[in-house]
């Protein structure tokens, strides 16, 4: 599959390795896969006051399972034909054979797709179950990098992990395969959420002094209710930060008072990075764009627009 000729829409397919190298700073928003009908009009609203801010890029989830991967593909390709946005396609080797990933690749870049970011993936229904690799497939993300930049001009990412990756024994093991998937062809990467700059820094620094310079762009997702404190915790394996703990506990029954503080502590998490000049924010949605929105508006990135 040659990218030359996979699609009319070039506009909107720039890549963000050439993005980052101009100097330009990246600002991203990530949606989770629609799994309902009501579940993918919330997406197309989300999406919709987003392209209103004219981001570098948005992204949506790779799901576990089939539907919701059948959901990816067809909202990630939506954006790249129906919206102005410049869609970042996100894949994993979970369940699939490389002909079958081959085959995703090709999907995409036939709606003019040039940026993807690859990932292992974990197992379905438990994550922190035993991985198992399709025995047609793959068994880390460093392979499917190679295996997207073998099928054409893409650009990649790939995850970062600034408290180390949870199934990682220690910090030099972990960085080495950090590093191995950026010298197999990644361009940029995205981290997994965390709640402390310091966190970021060192990862940022240990991936450095192992002579790797690819872009870590940070992500960040605000923290908008109570409920959220515990699932912060699940999705990345991040002790929850007790300050922070305590002072949404103090607030519990005044919605309006919780989200306000997840958001300026968001809001300064995300001016403390960029002081530290990181290549951009990568922004969690959870499809509400409304809280995400208020942190860009709080760092004057609007204007941007
Ligand atoms: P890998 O880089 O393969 O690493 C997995 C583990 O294997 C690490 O411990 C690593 O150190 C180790 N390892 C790597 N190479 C080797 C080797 N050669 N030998 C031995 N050990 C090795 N999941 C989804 O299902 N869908 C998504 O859309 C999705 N989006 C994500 C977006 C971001 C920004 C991030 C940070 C994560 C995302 N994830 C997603 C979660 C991700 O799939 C999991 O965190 C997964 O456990 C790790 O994926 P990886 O690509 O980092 O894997």
């Amino acid at each position: 599959m040659a990218l030359g000729t996979a699609s009319t829409r070039t506009d909107h397919a720039r890549t963000v390795r050439d993005l980052l190298a101009s100097g330009e700073r990246s600002y991203s928003f990530e949606f989770a896969a629609p799994k309902t009908e009501k579940g993918e009009r919330t997406l197309w609203n989300a999406i919709r006051r987003i392209e209103a801010v004219a981001p570098t890029f948005v992204s949506v989830t790779y799901g576990a399972g089939g539907s919701s991967r059948e959901g990816t593909v067809r909202a990630t390709e939506r954006i790249a034909t129906d919206t102005t946005l410049t869609p970042v396609a996100h894949l994993t080797a979970v369940n699939h054979s490389v002909a079958e990933l081959r085959n995703v690749i090709g999907q995409y870049a036939d709606v003019g797709i040039r940026n993807m970011l690859a990932l292992r993936g974990d197992p379905p229904g438990d994550p922190t179950g035993e991985w198992v690799r399709h025995p047609q497939g793959l068994h880390y993300a460093v392979e499917l990098v190679r295996l997207i930049k073998e099928s054409g001009d893409f650009c990649v990412g790939v995850a970062a992990f600034p408290e180390m990756h949870p199934r990682s024994t220690d910090w030099d093991t972990d960085v080495r395969h950090f590093v191995d998937k950026c010298r197999a062809g990644a361009d940029f990467a995205i981290t997994q959420m965390f709640f402390h700059a310091d966190d970021y820094l060192r990862l940022r620094d240990r991936v450095q002094a192992a002579g790797c310079e690819t872009p870590i762009i940070p992500e960040i997702m605000p923290l908008t209710n109570v409920r959220q404190i515990e699932r912060f915790a699940q999705l990345s394996n991040a002790a929850f930060p007790a300050d922070l703990a305590e002072r949404i506990r103090a607030v519990e029954d005044d919605p309006a008072a919780v989200r306000s503080i997840g958001i300026e502590y968001a809001t300064e998490l995300c001016a403390r990075l960029m002081a530290e000049e990181t290549p951009g924010l990568h922004f969690i949605t959870l499809n509400h764009s409304t809280a995400t929105l208020e942190i860009y508006e709080n760092l004057g990135l609007h204007q941007r627009s």
